[in-house]
């Protein structure tokens, strides 16, 4: 059996049976640990770089859900392996994911709207920054992962359009409902505007089973003179002091793969995206390459020491 790199007690299956059986959430997560089980875990390589070379972290997650984390030594990128199937993650999603977090059955969009609005003005500023200002009033947003729109809410004065998608059918009934938006129920876009276009992938790369094949999807959608903007929960800024500085806290069950900008960067050049810019949060700039798959090199930064500097943070608050 493996040696689990993070030793402390709250990583491990005997904390994960207790947080599962004295948790406030204890129904919601009893309900989708048996359709992980029933459904079964599967063995398979890394999802970036395809080694099979892991290093075990953790044994548990925030909600005792008893689901390994482990660093590929490859490419670096910690994964939840064995991973979860495709088919847990479509029923998970549609109709767990919500309540489990939020801790109710029906989604409170009208809030919802309120943090994506709030994350659509932070992403506009950005963009600015990157030299983008001039050139978005004729830009065509496409937002995939879209839920109920406010990233595009926010974004819609001073662009050329907006159009999105989501498998969210509440989320993308809701967006229609209260902003007539060009939206449809689908995991990528069934018609696209001309060029100049920015794809934005918010908050969604994190959750996907495939994040290889979703990218080269993306890719497949774009021109020339189009943009991707990525934007995932970076598992460096835990040691920053998101999640409490607590990695425990950042393991999820809904976080299938755990980025930094080592891993974004190694990401991108196998899905053929030149990287114009990343940073740890991670949020980054991207556009096609002509090369399908691009040359990368692991960070020395993506290693089981990092993962072990950033839970001797925690322990020395
Ligand atoms: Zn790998």
């Amino acid at each position: 059996m493996k040696k689990r790199a993070l030793n402390h007690y709250r990583f491990g299956q005997k904390f994960g049976w207790l947080r599962r059986i004295t948790s406030s959430r204890r129904k919601a997560i009893t309900t989708v640990r048996k359709m992980y089980q029933k459904i079964g875990l599967e063995d398979r390589p890394c999802s970036i770089c395809g080694s099979r070379d892991f290093s075990l972290l953790a044994e548990s997650d925030r909600y005792g859900f008893d689901l390994n984390k482990q660093l590929c030594e490859t490419c670096g990128l910690v994964q939840t392996m064995p991973s979860l199937k495709p088919e847990f993650l479509d029923s998970f999603y549609s109709q767990h994911y919500r309540p489990l977090y939020t801790k109710r059955i029906d989604v409170d969009y009208d809030a919802l709207i309120e943090e994506q609005t709030a994350k659509g003005h932070r992403f506009k500023k950005y963009f600015a920054e990157q030299g983008l200002g001039d050139a978005l009033p004729n830009t065509a947003i496409i937002e995939i992962g879209c839920s109920s729109s406010g990233i595009l809410a926010a974004l819609a004065p001073c662009v050329r359009s907006v159009q999105g998608c989501d498998l969210d059918v509440e989320g993308i009934a809701y967006g229609k409902k209260h902003y007539g938006f060009d939206l449809e129920v689908s995991a990528l876009p069934s018609h696209l505007p001309t060029s100049p276009r920015l794809f934005i992938l918010s908050h969604v790369l994190e959750h996907l089973g495939d994040p290889l094949q979703s990218l080269r999807n993306i890719r497949g959608l774009m021109e020339d003179d189009d943009y991707l903007f990525i934007e995932v929960p970076g598992m460096n800024t835990v040691g920053e002091g998101n999640y409490g500085y607590d990695l425990w806290a950042y393991f999820h069950i809904a976080h299938v793969s755990d980025f930094t900008a080592g891993t974004m960067n190694v990401l991108a050049a196998q899905a053929g995206l030149d990287v114009l810019t990343c940073d740890e949060t991670v949020t980054a700039l991207l556009r096609r390459s002509d090369a399908g798959v691009k040359p990368w090199a692991k960070s020395s930064e993506d290693s089981v020491e990092n993962v072990l500097r950033i839970e001797a943070i925690f322990r020395s608050k």
